[in-house]
């Protein structure tokens, strides 16, 4: 392998330390800590896992958790009052409602009822239009992690050829606005992009977001590109994780890459926890 591991695992943990440090402080100081609400509708085994690793976060870091499982028949309005209650609360700084939430509710009414300035995965209309226009919002949670793990590994983006495969609203779009924050000239790809791998060749920053095991091959890369692949896909054959990119044969001529698992995926709650303190430092400063 050429390529230099982007190291997820490390990186996040090296945030989660930073934000534990400076919420030590505030209990030291006898300050209230940040608080995440997170609500989960049903009994989806992937989101149990996702909600349940989030409340470790919280612990770790020091931050209150609140925790909400909710019966998968429970109906939109019950849900939009138990987020208008959280929204209205003041010692609550996140609200986080784990996606997909049941077919019989709309999910994008659930994410428009949460407050914006609790809105700590950058979900709502109001978030997404800060990015947009470079004002001050909560920013989604891969996508910004992705950023760190590009500085943190002291990749250079200004003046870069950015291309993003994927243009979902939680990873490829945000991404694209970040990345041209950093100055990156950015291309988005798609499933009706022509010549898809000599467009994603140009890139020396490659980021992949689709949900296709291995569909990236050595053909779609550029000698030396770093490589960011946010897949996470089980293999039909071994039952392990893995991600977008087909890694044994792009690691060997990526500069730098990142594993599946433990590359984005620690890099997607470090960031979470991340924005609950950027909430929590705003109600503390507008109370
Ligand atoms: P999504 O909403 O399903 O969107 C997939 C995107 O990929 C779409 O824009 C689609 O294009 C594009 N696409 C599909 N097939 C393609 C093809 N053959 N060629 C080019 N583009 C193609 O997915 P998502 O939510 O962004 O997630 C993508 C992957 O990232 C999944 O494996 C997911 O599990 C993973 N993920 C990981 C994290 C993490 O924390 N690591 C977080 C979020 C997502 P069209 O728009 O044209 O249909």
């Amino acid at each position: 392998m050429g390529a230099q591991l982007i190291d997820g695992k490390l990186i996040s943990t090296q945030i989660k330390d930073e934000l534990k440090e400076k919420t030590d402080k505030l209990v030291a100081e006898g300050k209230r800590v940040p608080t995440l609400a997170v609500i989960l509708v049903g009994a989806d085994p992937a989101s149990q896992v996702y909600v349940r690793n989030k409340k470790k976060a919280c612990e770790y870091i020091g931050y209150k958790s609140l925790s909400y499982e909710l019966d998968e028949h429970i109906t939109q309005d019950e849900l939009l009052e138990l987020i208008d209650k959280l929204n209205k609360d003041e010692e609550v700084d996140g609200i986080l409602v784990q996606m997909p939430v049941p077919k019989h509710i709309d999910d994008k009414a659930v994410i428009e009822a949460i407050d914006p300035g609790k809105d700590v995965d950058g979900f709502h209309p109001m978030n997404v239009g800060a990015l947009c226009t470079g004002e001050k919002g909560f920013v989604s949670c891969t996508p910004a992690g992705i950023i760190q793990l590009l500085k943190r590994s002291n990749v250079d983006i200004s003046g870069k050829e950015c291309v993003i495969v994927g243009r979902s609203n939680i990873v490829g779009k945000p991404m694209m606005m970040l990345m041209l924050r950093e100055n990156a000239t950015v291309t988005v790809t798609h499933s009706r992009t022509k010549d898809i791998a000599e467009v994603c060749k140009r890139a020396d920053i490659l980021i992949v977001a689709i949900g296709k095991a291995r569909f990236v091959t050595k053909d779609f890369v550029k000698e030396g590109a770093v490589v960011i692949d946010v897949g996470i896909n089980r293999n039909a054959e071994t039952g392990k994780l893995c991600g977008d990119v087909a890694f044994d044969e792009v690691s060997e001529i990526a500069s730098m890459i990142t594993p599946v698992p433990g590359g984005v995926g620690p890099m997607t709650i470090a960031m979470l926890m991340n924005n609950c303190f950027e909430a929590y430092e705003m109600h503390e400063a507008n109370r």
